[in-house]
């Protein structure tokens, strides 16, 4: 019977951080993708913060500096930020991948691609009996004094665990074109309930002559396919020409909101399997990421001192929340207002943010991994986006939705 100290399930950002960080303590790690190549298929838009690059130790995966962003409101009434300096970076997703995946192989970790997690066999004393199926479905057991499910918005571990999965779930579409009119360095935002309801529509350059438009939104009458035609068609007006044929298309799941526990006996789940994405963008790279870290942290210690119980790894959940826990219950807040914004409401949105000072306070405060700053930044300043929530709160509270977080606008100039 095989045996490692931990085993990772799934080599995408989080899985790898974990793997690579347990494996260059001494552990024995065993990293399994279901792949047979890690980084594919790729399922993101591919615009992470600097953070991301000091987390992964490296630039050899950045295609282009991101500088500005445009935002469209429904009716294509438009603001745009920009920044002398990068405030983001498009990079080849894939070449992240494979870059953490191989810094966790060179630290020590086994990585075993092509092998899906199956489930979990009666357990033997002391460790997890993890089952793996390989390319021809051959069976193949490893025992686990410590499990890490990194494997994704599906997780399979956490089921395998019984964790409680996110409560919404946003079903993601994007196409990717081979070539793009728009500014290379700038991202542009699409704001409407008809394009995408749950998040925003995006048109983001790949760096490569390319762009990818996407969406992530509320289950509804239509797929999240259509919302992205629909997204399309409204970029090509903005564009005042047809956009060529898409060359490819990505399908996938956005998780939105705090699960209760990341963590039970043997067990810890990071990045997307325990829904660390951000709720205002979707991103969860650097999220992910950072999470990761913890885990393998507060492992190693479990680890050390061979207390892999509940109690022991219940750590892990306190100090990710400590971390990042009141920007996620803001952004929930602060979106679950956005999501009662008619599209009215975003034309007066996107007018008020042309406003005097708000685009300096946004090109000042903007922060991709931590937007509820800016968000805070611009209630103070503005009256006018004041104005607009208090219609968005009472119909939140009337629809018995969420708590309100201190959002903290602090005060305010009078109307
Ligand atoms: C359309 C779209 C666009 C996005 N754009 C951005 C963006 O621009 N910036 C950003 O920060 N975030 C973005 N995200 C979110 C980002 O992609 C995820 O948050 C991130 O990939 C999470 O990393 P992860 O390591 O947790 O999981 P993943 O990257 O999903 O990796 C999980 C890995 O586990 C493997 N796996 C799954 N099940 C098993 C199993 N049973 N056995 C073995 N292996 C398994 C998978 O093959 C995969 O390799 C986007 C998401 C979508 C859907």
């Amino acid at each position: 019977m095989e045996a490692a100290d931990v085993v990772v399930v799934g080599a995408g950002p989080a899985g790898s951080t974990v793997a690579f960080e347990l494996a260059r303590h001494g552990h024995h790690v065993v990293l399994v993708e279901e792949h047979a190549r890690v980084g594919r298929p790729v399922q993101c838009a591919g615009l992470v913060s600097q953070r991301v690059l000091d987390l992964a130790g490296s630039t050899s995966f950045v295609r282009r500096p991101v500088k500005g962003a445009t935002v469209f409101s429904p009716a294509l009434q438009s603001v745009t930020f920009r920044a002398a300096e990068p405030r983001a970076f498009v990079i080849d997703r894939a070449g992240l991948d494979i870059h953490l995946a191989d810094r966790a192989a060179r630290a020590g970790a086994t990585v075993l691609t092509g092998w899906r997690f199956d489930g979990l066999d009666a357990p033997p004393n002391g460790s997890a009996r993890l089952r793996l199926l390989g390319p021809s479905n051959e069976a193949r057991s490893i025992d686990a004094r410590l499990v890490v499910g990194a494997d994704g918005v599906a997780s399979a571990v956490a089921r395998a665990f019984r964790l409680r999965r996110p409560v919404e779930i946003l079903p993601a579409f994007e196409s990717e074109f081979g070539e793009s009119p728009g500014d290379p360095d700038t991202v542009e935002v699409y704001l409407g309930n008809e394009l995408s309801p749950g998040l925003f529509g995006w048109w983001i350059p790949d760096g490569d002559g390319g762009a990818r438009a996407g969406v992530a939104v509320n289950a509804g009458a239509i797929t999240a396919r259509e919302y992205c035609q629909r997204l399309e068609r409204q970029i090509a007006r903005r564009f005042g020409r047809p956009l060529k044929a898409p060359t490819g298309f990505l399908v996938s799941g956005i998780p939105i909101g705090t699960l209760p526990r990341t963590s039970a006996d043997r067990v810890l789940l990071v990045g997307d399997a325990a829904a660390q994405v951000k709720p205002l963008s979707g991103g969860g790279i650097y999220t992910g990421m950072r999470c990761a870290q913890i885990a393998a942290e507060v492992a190693h210690r479990a680890l050390g001192s061979n207390d892999l119980s509940a109690r022991a790894l219940a750590v892990y959940d306190a100090s990710w929340k400590a971390e990042l826990g009141e920007e996620f219950s803001k952004a929930l807040y602060l979106r679950r207002l956005l999501l009662r914004l008619s599209d009215a409401d975003l034309e007066k949105v996107v007018s008020a943010l042309k406003g005097a000072g708000l685009t300096e306070v946004i090109v000042a405060f903007g922060d991709i991994d931590f937007p509820t700053g800016v968000a805070r930044a611009l209630l103070r300043q503005s009256p006018s986006l004041v104005r607009l929530f208090p219609k968005a709160l009472s119909a939140l509270l009337s629809s018995g939705g969420v708590r309100a977080p201190e959002l903290d606008v602090g005060p305010r100039r009078s109307p």
